[in-house]
């Protein structure tokens, strides 16, 4: 049951009304605009998939290409109830920003699957994924497409995938998707590669504005990967993460909560609600507390007309892909909020998928600390790109990143010309 007023709000086309705002101030003729604005390729697929019960259940899947002007398509794959087209669409557009806005070699892609994987046993998720994964085969490959996880996919979904896809081929082919396990050629600090960049973000965000991060005070929307990993960051350097929240419920310490042991109390009960020395609170009350850092790390529109006046924090880190609607982003950019938009702020993970893909495809392996110098400077650097076109082309945050990624695209659209 979704604890977030979660308003109709169309994904796709909240990414396509970002892409004109950007457009628009980049002055970018109508001929690479309608070039590069909508996804090259969708597939839509269906899963008969064995259940359980002897029953047989069909699965609806999706992979869309959005671009491959810079290099393969690369994005995740989520297993949600509420994955639609439009949603897969959109979060590919996302990716191909996000990958330009960093700087790595690759366009953006995604994938999804409608289905429910809390009520769905392991085998069922196993069949489901290998099922899927030759649907999309076609698609997929090291050079062409290379999948990842997403909200409610693993290192153990993706391993199913690398071993569906080698088996089809004939040998090991690790490549094929990032964030596998290590024992499959994973890289050591991609499952904490997404809470690290938005914590290597909100050190240059506080920088900026002059916040210190020690005594901050931090909600987070959403403690799974990305938020969990973000707030134990914040809370080993002295900020007090006084709410955090899940799809069961919201907990309230105004003193802080102690974050490492709430990440225990997660994995065994796998909720935060109960957690001892906190309060329960609801999502309207945890989205209006007080505090400097509000990290959304949920799901998309989870920050709407409704809500977004509520809020009191001085900056958002969009950990989360699109939490905030359009409308909620008009506001909160009135109230003077200071926005890391998504597309830089989780950029970290297909940071680090980047990485993988490298020491993949070169069978040579890096030591965890290599790897987060290397995040840390892909993401302070493309902080302080986007920034620079904030400041000198006086336009949002958002705005700016959009610029700076839909530029990049623009860029290798035209120098690769027209086929035929
Ligand atoms: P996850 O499945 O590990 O965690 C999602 C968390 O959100 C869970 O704790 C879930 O209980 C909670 N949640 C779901 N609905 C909620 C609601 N209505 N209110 C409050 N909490 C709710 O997923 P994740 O990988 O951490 O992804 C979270 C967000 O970050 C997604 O938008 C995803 O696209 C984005 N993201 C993730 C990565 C990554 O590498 N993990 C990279 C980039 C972006």
């Amino acid at each position: 049951m979704p604890i977030t007023a979660v308003v109709e709000t169309n994904a796709y086309e909240a990414a396509m009304e970002n892409f004109d705002l950007a457009a628009d101030a980049l002055e970018l003729d109508n001929d690479v605009r309608s070039m590069i604005k909508y996804p090259e390729r969708v597939l839509t697929v269906v899963l008969p998939v064995r259940m359980d019960n002897g029953r047989i259940h069909c699965f609806q899947g999706y992979r869309v290409q959005h671009s491959t002007s810079r290099g393969p398509a690369k994005g995740g794959i989520r297993y949600h109830p509420n994955v639609t087209l439009d949603e897969v669409k959109a979060l590919a557009t996302w990716m191909t920003w996000k990958c330009a806005v960093v700087n790595i070699p690759f366009g953006g892609g995604k994938g999804g699957v409608t289905c429910n994987p809390k009520e769905m046993s392991q085998v069922e998720l196993e069949r489901l994924t290998r099922r899927y994964a030759s649907a999309i085969l076609p698609l997929i490959g090291p050079a062409q497409d290379i999948p990842a996880p997403d909200v409610y996919t693993n290192s153990q979904v993706m391993a199913w995938i690398m071993d569906t896809y080698s088996m089809t081929k004939g040998f090991p082919i690790p490549g094929v998707v990032t964030g596998k396990p290590i024992a499959l050629g994973g890289s050591l600090g991609r499952n904490e590669a997404t809470g690290r960049g938005v914590f290597n973000t909100l050190e240059s965000a506080c920088e900026h504005l002059g916040i210190p991060i020690k005594g901050a005070k931090v909600v987070v929307q959403g403690f799974g990967n990305a938020g969990s990993i973000a707030a134990q960051l914040l809370d080993s350097n002295q900020a007090y993460v006084i709410a955090v929240s899940d799809s069961k419920g919201c907990i309230y310490n105004p003193d802080g909560l102690d974050i490492p042991k709430l990440m225990l109390y997660k994995d065994k009960t796998s909720s935060v609600v109960g957690f001892p020395a906190s309060q329960t609170i609801t999502p309207e009350q945890l989205l209006s507390l007080d505090c400097e850092i509000l990290i959304p790390a949920a799901l998309e529109n989870a920050i709407h007309g409704d809500n977004a006046q509520s809020i009191h924090a001085k900056i958002i880190a969009e950990a989360a892909n699109g939490p905030l609607t359009p409308e909620a982003d008009r506001i909160l950019e009135a109230k003077g909020v200071f926005i890391i938009p998504d597309i830089l702020c989780n950029a970290g993970g297909v940071t680090v998928s980047y990485f993988e893909w490298v020491q993949d495809e070169q069978h040579l392996f890096w030591e965890a600390q290599d790897v987060y110098n290397r995040l840390e400077r892909v993401m302070k650097t493309s902080f302080k790109d986007v920034l620079k076109i904030h400041l000198n082309r006086k336009v949002g945050m958002r705005t700016a990143a959009n610029m700076l990624g839909i530029s990049r695209v623009a860029e290798a659209t035209k120098l690769r010309g027209l086929y035929p």
